[in-house]
């Protein structure tokens, strides 16, 4: 039996018309390759644990692990088949892949969650490696996280191999640039959206989720100019018609405190952010925030999804219908896992990479990306979304890759 969400199945229905699929490819498409699970004691308590590789004919698994309460195999599930769907769309050599412990990471020491990492690893470091899946940071797990797993993963098997992993720190052969670069890949995307659609104004934006790709891609907007609205984090929001002082939003963060102690604006919910009036809704924060409940609320124009599966197959329909354009989350947060390529490439090849010359391939595959799906849209008339062109041609390379395996 498939573990995938019933929205994503809903998804693979709606292309099998448009790409003429046969029941066997819509079977191998609906099927994750390998789930693993496994429980995890920690202080007295049991853990479950997952890592799943949902696809594997464009190259090894590849995709983040989180620590988060809400975890479950359904949603690793669909979040190792979005990495299948993002990875083959940016041309990068992998399957996809994710991992999960159901776990609140915000009631844990340093020294707990380091058990858990080496725990987790100690449950599937057979299953991981450079050649078979390679893991990397997601939602509240960091490079101080990958550190500790790739450690743990060395001494389990005896050798040195920094590639089984990706987004480590730089001493331990990541790159520096990984730090940011889920904002800037996102940030490049939506410049192109703005290029073609804001002629004579600055569009206005609001940020939901300030964790690692939410802030930065504030900082970014803020260098250029851009007025945010809006932004919240787990806590709540924060609303300023004026614009918000985007650094003041950083250093509160940095003190550890929430967006919901800046001075200068209003203090608002998190499900009122979404609602607010803006040109641009950026979603960074996590999974089915925009679903059927309040996708007909919502003002803005554009929704750029920097957080994996913010909305719902479901809110897709409606915000269509009302012509809401959204730059989907496998397109518009892609820039983190191609910069996670060029580590593993880097730490595979044993020499250093250029940071200028990783820049420019960075942007240059974010916009061919972005101009490959616009066509797709173009192409079939503007009668589908952009989720449905990008998934459109992602799954027509998986594939094609599965029929010269000889699977198909
Ligand atoms: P993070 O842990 O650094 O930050 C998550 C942020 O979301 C925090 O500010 C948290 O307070 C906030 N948040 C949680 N619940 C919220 C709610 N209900 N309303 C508003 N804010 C809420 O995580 P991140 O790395 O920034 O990832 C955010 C999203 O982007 C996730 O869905 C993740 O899967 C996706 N993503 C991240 C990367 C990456 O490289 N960081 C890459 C691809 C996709």
């Amino acid at each position: 039996m498939t573990k995938l969400s019933a929205d994503n199945l809903k998804r693979l229905d709606h292309l099998k018309g448009l790409l003429n699929l046969s029941a066997k490819e819509l079977k191998l498409l609906k099927t994750a390759t390998q789930i693993k699970k496994a429980t995890i004691n920690l202080k007295g308590k049991k853990y479950q644990a997952f890592r799943v590789v949902y696809n594997r004919a464009l190259g090894p698994g590849k995709g983040g692990i989180r620590f988060h309460p809400e975890v479950n195999e359904e949603e690793v599930t669909s979040l190792s088949f979005w990495m299948t769907i993002k990875n083959s769309l940016a041309g990068i050599p992998y399957g996809g892949g994710k991992g999960g412990i159901r776990i609140n990471p915000k009631n844990l020491s340093e020294k707990e969650k380091e058990t858990l990492s080496r725990e987790y690893i100690r449950k599937f470091y057979k299953f991981l490696g450079q050649d078979k899946d390679i893991p990397a940071p997601d939602v509240y797990t960091n490079s101080q996280v990958m550190s500790w797993m790739l450690d743990e993963f060395e001494k389990k098997t005896q050798r040195h191999e920094p590639g089984m992993i990706t987004g480590k720190p730089v001493e331990l052969g990541g790159l520096l640039m990984r730090q940011d670069a889920t904002a800037k890949g996102a940030y490049i995307v939506i410049k192109e959206v703005i290029k073609k659609n804001f002629k004579s104004k600055k569009p206005s934006f609001i940020i939901q989720g300030f964790g690692n790709a939410g802030s930065y891609l504030a900082q970014m907007l803020n260098k250029d100019d851009y007025k945010i609205l809006a932004v919240s984090d787990s806590k709540g929001g924060i609303y300023n018609a004026k614009g918000l002082k985007v650094d003041d939003l950083v250093n509160l963060k940095n003190e550890g405190k929430s967006v919901v102690d800046y001075k200068d604006g209003k203090k608002i919910s998190g499900e009122e952010i979404l609602e607010l009036d803006t040109d641009i809704l950026a979603l960074a924060a996590l999974g089915d925030q925009v679903t059927k409940k309040n996708a007909d609320k919502l003002k803005a124009k554009y929704i750029l999804e920097l957080a994996n599966g913010p909305v719902s197959e479901e809110a897709d329909k409606i915000l269509f219908a009302k012509n809401t354009m959204i730059v989907p989350d496998i397109l518009a947060n892609a820039g983190g896992v191609i910069v996670s390529y060029f580590e593993w490439a880097q730490n595979r090849a044993g020499n250093v990479l250029d940071n200028n010359y990783l820049q420019e391939l960075l942007e240059s595959k974010m916009k061919t990306n972005w101009q490959r799906v616009y066509k797709q849209y173009l192409d079939e008339n503007k009668k589908i979304d952009l989720r449905t062109a990008a998934y459109m041609i992602a799954v027509k390379k998986i594939l094609s890759a599965e029929k010269l395996r000889g699977n198909l």
